[in-house]
C-alpha cells in the first residue's frame, strides 16, 4: 500500500531515547503495518536518563537503565535500528531525512531529539568539568565521585540538586552556587523554592546563592571555580547545571516554525502533514492549561512520544495531547513530586505535614482554582491532585479533599497509637 506521497508507508523516528522509543513502539502496536526506523546520534540503545544523577552516582553497581533490548525492537516489533546516526537536515516537502550515514526516505516523521545542558564558556575545555546528560557524562562523574572529589555545581536546578545530593551522599564536599536569590523559583515559585533549598543545608551541602560563576581556574585541569565576588572554590569535580537548550539545530533550513522548540499544534503536528515532534524538544498547546508549553520532564516526554507515534501512524485520526505537567526528583533519599504549574500563583497552603520536616503536600491557588501541587515524601497523595488538576478543580475542593485526608490520616495515626 502506498501513501499520499506515493511511497510504500515509512515512518521514521529521529531520536532513539525516551520520546523516540515510545513513539516507534506506539506505531507498531496501534497496527501502523509499514517500514519503521529509529534513529539515534548515541551508539547506546534507548536508556533511561532520570537514574543517571541518582542510583548510577550512589549505588555499589552502577549500570544504565536500558529502555528496550536490541532484539525485542528488531524482532518482536520490526523497528529498524539506526544507531550512531545523526540526522542533518530535513526536506519536509521531499520528505526526506539527511543523516550523517546518506539519506531517509519517510512517508511521515516524528522528531524526538531532546535537549542538550547549557555550559559555561571554557568549560568544555577543561578534564574535571561536566555537564550530564549521557551516559558517558555520568560515567565520567561517577568516576569522579569515586575518588572523592570536592565537588562544585554550579546551578541548584533539579538535576543539579540531584548530583550535589549523590555526591554529597558518597561524601563528598560539595558547594551548590546558583545566580538566582532563591533557587528552583520557575518550577516551585519563591517560597517552596527556599524550602527544597534547606534540604541541602540539613544534609551539610554548602549553597551559595544570588552569586554568578566568573570562571574556572586550572591549566588542562580544574582547580577551583572562581566567582562574581572574586573568591573561588577549591574543586576537583564541577558539574554545570544551567539548563538545556532544544536541539534543534538539523531543522534550521527545514521550513518548520523553530522557537524555544519544535513548535507543533495541539496535536504534536508541526504543521506540515504527518511530520510531529515529541519530548523535550516540542513545544505545544497544551489544551488543560490552555498554554504553550515545552516541559523536560520524563512522564511527559513518555506520554508524547506514545501519541506522537500513533498520530504519525494515522494523521487523518489524529488526537490532542493533553496533559497536567509531572516530575519528580530524588534528593537524599526523598522523593520531591511537583504537578500542575506554579507560575502565577496567587497563594500556596500547606495542607499536609509541616515544610520544615520531611515529609508535605503543599497546594498552589491562582484565584478560584487549584494549579498545582508539590510533594515531599507523599508518594502516592499527590496523583490525586494531578486526577483533580485534569478535570479543573476549584480551590474550594480541594481544600475540601486535603481536610478530609488530613483528618483520615489522624484517625488513622490516632487508632494505631491506641492499638
Ligand atoms: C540526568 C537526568 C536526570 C533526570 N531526572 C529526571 C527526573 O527525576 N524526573 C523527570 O521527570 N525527568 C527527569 N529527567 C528528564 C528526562 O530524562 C527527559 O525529560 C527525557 O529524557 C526526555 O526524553 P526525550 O526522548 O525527549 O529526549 P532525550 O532523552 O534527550 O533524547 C533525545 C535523543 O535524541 C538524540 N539526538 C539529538 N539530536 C539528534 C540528531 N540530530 N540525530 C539523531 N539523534 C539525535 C540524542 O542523542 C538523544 O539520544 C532527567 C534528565 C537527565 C538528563
Amino acid at each position: 500500500m502506498s501513501n499520499r506521497a506515493g511511497r510504500d508507508p515509512h515512518l521514521v523516528v529521529v531520536g532513539a531515547s525516551l520520546a523516540g522509543l515510545r513513539a516507534a513502539e506506539s506505531a507498531r502496536r496501534s497496527g501502523f503495518g509499514g517500514a519503521i526506523t529509529l534513529v539515534g546520534a548515541e551508539e547506546h540503545l534507548p536508556y533511561d536518563r532520570p537514574p543517571l544523577s541518582k542510583e548510577f552516582l550512589t549505588s555499589d553497581d552502577p549500570s544504565p537503565t536500558v529502555l528496550r533490548e536490541g532484539a525485542v525492537l528488531r524482532d518482536d516489533l520490526a523497528i529498524g535500528l539506526r544507531l550512531g546516526t545523526r540526522a542533518t537536515g530535513l526536506d519536509a516537502s521531499g520528505r526526506v531525512v539527511a543523516t550523517d550515514d546518506g539519506d531517509i526516505p519517510f512517508t511521515s516523521l516524528v522528531i524526538a531529539t531532546g535537549a542538550t545542558p547549557r555550559n559555561l564558556p571554557g568549560g568544555d575545555q577543561l578534564r574535571g568539568v561536566h555537564v550530564l546528560r549521557t551516559i558517558d557524562d555520568a560515567r565520567a562523574i561517577r568516576a569522579a565521585i569515586d575518588a572523592g572529589a570536592r565537588t562544585v555545581v554550579v546551578g541548584a536546578g533539579f538535576i543539579g540538586s540531584e548530583i550535589a545530593a549523590s555526591a554529597r551522599t558518597r561524601g563528598c564536599e560539595v558547594t551548590v552556587v546558583e545566580a538566582l536569590p532563591t533557587p528552583l523559583a520557575r518550577p516551585v515559585g519563591e517560597t517552596m523554592g527556599r524550602v527544597l533549598a534547606s534540604i541541602h543545608e540539613r544534609h551539610g551541602t554548602t549553597l551559595k546563592v544570588g552569586i554568578g560563576v566568573d570562571g574556572f581556574e586550572g591549566e588542562a585541569t580544574v582547580r577551583a571555580v572562581r566567582l562574581a565576588d572574586g573568591t573561588s572554590i577549591d574543586a576537583e569535580l564541577v558539574v554545570v547545571g544551567i539548563g538545556v537548550a532544544p536541539n534543534t539545530g538539523w531543522l534550521t533550513d527545514s521550513g518548520l516554525q523553530i522557537g524555544d522548540g519544535v513548535e507543533c499544534d495541539d496535536k504534536l503536528c508541526t504543521g506540515v502533514y504527518g511530520i510531529y515532534a515529541a519530548g523535550d524538544v516540542a513545544r505545544w498547546h497544551n489544551p488543560t492549561f490552555n498554554a504553550r508549553m515545552r516541559l523536560e520532564h520524563w512522564t511527559i516526554a513518555a506520554e508524547q512520544g506514545g501519541l506522537a507515534g500513533r498520530n504519525a501512524a494515522d494523521p487523518a485520526g489524529a488526537t490532542p495531547f493533553e496533559t497536567v505537567p509531572y516530575f519528580w526528583s530524588d534528593w537524599y533519599g526523598n522523593r520531591i513530586q511537583f504537578v500542575g504549574i506554579a507560575a502565577g500563583a496567587d497563594e500556596v497552603v500547606t495542607v499536609l505535614g509541616d515544610v520544615e520536616g520531611d515529609s508535605f503536600i503543599t497546594l498552589y491557588r491562582q484565584g478560584e482554582r487549584l494549579i498545582g501541587a508539590l510533594a515531599l515524601e507523599q508518594r502516592s497523595q499527590i496523583m490525586k491532585y494531578r486526577a483533580m488538576l485534569s478535570t479543573g478543580a476549584s480551590w474550594e475542593d480541594a481544600m475540601a479533599f486535603a481536610k478530609d485526608r488530613a483528618a483520615k490520616l489522624a484517625a488513622k495515626a490516632a487508632a494505631a497509637d491506641t492499638g
